[in-house]
């Protein structure tokens, strides 16, 4: 039998960004014993890479919002696609969730008067996003934390979660390992929230760090749980493109809510060319009121340039294929032009793009103060994720919540930036506190030996192979399989490539069973890999699979073989599923009525 250490809370959080922080200190509050697991140090989770802000309608700088305009605009973005309930719940309570985080002591931009700053986003009707510069992510990551901390939650740091346990349907504990030196642990608990994040990983070019491998989809997936809207993966529209070593590291849209303009290498602004009839004509007074917008003008037209990412991104693609992109690749995208436009220009885009002025000086050697970047799209988000209950994020396994980027419903077809900070607050509070609730209702279950032995054999597979290993390294499976995303199953996709991609997927599984790492369990990185791959294999086949499905473009999913919407899937999910014979399942599911009341909303805001 394995040996293993056990540890035992009452709520489990697997993963510590925002969500995972989140969940952890309602549940907390709630008064039961709280754990929080994270693959990396506390305070680096993904979250704290987030620069544009977070998406509230506090109405400081517009007073024309409000929750209903929020809601609408979310929907819109999501193509309708969005679980109604829960784009409701997240408008109403955002506010809340980011008043609540400044008396915890993040301090925000602020406007003239001294209340919260807000600022354009795309998609948004008005300005709606706090933050703080560039950096509202880190302000975001050090309250929760300091918050959390001090409640006294449990952190297990650099620990990997492998495999979920279960009671019958119940998820009753968890099996994983320490990263550093490669030993089990059993992780008891009555509740456990997933909040792990995305799948970024599955794609060459991402805006997402090592961690983002699909580990708490692969982990609900496998456990029984369903995935919706899998499909559904948002390319950022600017990435860096050069040098290759940064290619794909995120440009924040934030760079063109304070003015930044895209053009191609003929220096035309393209995106006056694919957009609704009122702009067909690219003239000065378009230019000049696209510039009052991001001054804050309530009356003005926002610019092209903050259209939805999958409409901008989609624009960038279709330059650099013409050959009008930049030259390593892209598109270029100008902040610097303001200088003509505001008081000591260069301290004014320092000031409001800090993050950017440094990277793309460090990583790049470009002032942004002086002259264009190059960007092209990136793998950003996924929309897809685990099916949860819109109100307490448990999913259809009892005592399995889950919250954040690895949840779904939200966000439908597309997300609007912003939305993800704030769904991290909305419903990272709603799963702790649902959680606790579950926890104090329930006994702990039976945590039964031969799940963990099993757990712990699988994790040693790659050892047992090592010396007999053909010579291939867990990297080259991860480098081809990133690779065939990117390629086959990317912003613009068709059947005959993702049916090549499902197939890939199923040779490279059968080459990552043949997969031997080398070394022994302390401090090994090909190990870790070759553990990540398989959750890699899962939502790649996951994204594949729900990509075939849906035969028509919406939102973030276009398919050259069918570019127009179809009727037929306009108020339509995907589901996945596991199937008893462990072959991936999909259907279709009608989503349910929107209740009047929301349907007055929606019309309204037209
Ligand atoms: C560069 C960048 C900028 C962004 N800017 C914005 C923005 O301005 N506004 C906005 O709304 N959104 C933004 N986003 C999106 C947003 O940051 C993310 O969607 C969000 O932070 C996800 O938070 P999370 O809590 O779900 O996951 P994360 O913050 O990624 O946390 C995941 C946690 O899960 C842990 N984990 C994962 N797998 C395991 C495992 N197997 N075992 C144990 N632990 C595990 C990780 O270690 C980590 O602690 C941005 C994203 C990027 C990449």
């Amino acid at each position: 039998m394995a040996e293993y250490e056990t540890v035992q809370h009452e709520v489990l959080i697997i993963g510590a960004g925002g969500a995972g922080l989140r969940a952890a200190i309602e549940a907390s509050a709630a008064g039961v014993s709280v754990g929080i697991v994270c693959k990396s140090l506390l305070g680096k989770a993904h979250t704290v890479m987030a620069e544009g802000g977070i998406a509230a309608a506090l109405a400081n700088v517009d007073d024309r919002d409000n929750w209903r305009v929020h809601f609408a605009d979310t929907m819109r973005g999501g193509q309708y696609l969005n679980n109604w309930r829960m784009a409701e719940l997240h408008a109403k309570e955002a506010p809340q969730r980011v008043r609540e985080l400044e008396a915890w002591g993040a301090v925000f931009d602020r406007t003239k008067d001294g209340r919260i700053l807000q600022r354009n986003f795309g998609g948004h009707r008005y300005p709606r996003l706090a933050h703080v510069g560039d950096r509202t992510g880190l302000e975001m990551i050090r309250t929760l934390q300091d918050h959390g901390v001090h409640q006294g939650i449990d952190v297990h740091m650099e620990q990997t979660v492998l495999t979920l346990l279960k009671d019958g349907e119940r998820v009753v504990g968890a099996f994983g390992y320490d990263r550093e030196r490669g030993r089990f642990k059993v992780y008891r608990a009555k509740a456990i929230v997933l909040a792990t994040g995305g799948i970024g990983r599955a794609y060459k070019i991402t805006s997402n760090s090592w961690e983002y491998t699909g580990d708490g989809h692969a982990l609900a997936y496998h456990a029984g749980a369903e995935l919706i809207d899998m499909e559904f993966v948002q390319f950022h529209p600017t990435g860096m493109v050069w040098p290759p070593s940064v290619r794909g590291i995120l440009v924040t849209e934030g760079v063109r809510g304070e003015g930044g303009i895209l053009t191609n290498q003929e220096g035309r602004r393209f995106m006056f060319e694919d957009i609704p009839e009122n702009y067909k004509t690219q003239t000065a007074a378009d230019e000049e009121e696209g510039w009052r917008y991001c001054q804050g003008d309530k009356n003005a037209r926002r610019p092209p340039e903050l259209l939805t990412r999958d409409h901008v991104a989609r624009s960038i693609v279709r330059e650099i294929k013409a050959g009008r992109g930049s030259p390593h690749g892209g598109v270029f995208l100008d902040i610097s032009w303001i200088k003509a436009r505001v008081a000591n220009g260069e301290d004014h885009i320092k000031r409001k793009l800090p993050s950017m002025y440094h990277q793309f000086k460090q990583l790049a050697d470009i002032d942004i103060t002086k002259g264009p970047m190059e960007v092209g799209p990136t793998t950003h988000y996924v929309m897809g994720g685990i099916r949860v209950d819109s109100d307490t994020q448990m999913s259809r396994l009892p005592g399995l919540f889950a919250a954040g980027e690895c949840a779904a419903g939200i966000n439908g077809a597309n997300r609007l930036g912003g939305n993800s900070l704030s769904d991290l607050l909305v419903f990272g509070k709603r799963s702790g506190e649902f959680a606790a609730k579950f926890a104090k209702e329930n006994v702990l279950g039976a945590i039964d030996d031969q799940q963990t032995a099993a757990a712990a054999r699988e994790a040693l597979e790659p050892f047992d192979r090592g010396a007999n290993a053909q010579g291939e390294g867990v990297y080259r499976v991860q480098h081809d399989l990133q690779e065939m995303m990117q390629g086959l199953v990317g912003i613009v996709r068709q059947e005959e490539e993702m049916q090549r991609a499902l197939q890939g997927i199923q040779q490279m599984r059968e080459r990552a069973g043949k997969l031997g790492v080398m070394g022994n369990r302390e401090f090994n990185p090909g190990w870790h890999t070759a553990l990540d791959l398989k959750n890699l294999l899962t939502v790649s086949e996951a994204i594949a699979l729900a990509g075939l499905e849906r035969k028509e473009s919406r939102g973030a999913h276009f398919r050259e073989d069918y570019p127009d919407k179809d009727p037929a899937f306009a108020t339509v999910n995907t589901v996945i599923w596991r199937g008893d014979d462990g072959a991936m399942q999909i259907r279709q599911e009608s989503i349910p009525q929107m209740p009047d009341d929301l349907k007055r909303v929606i019309e309204e805001m037209k």
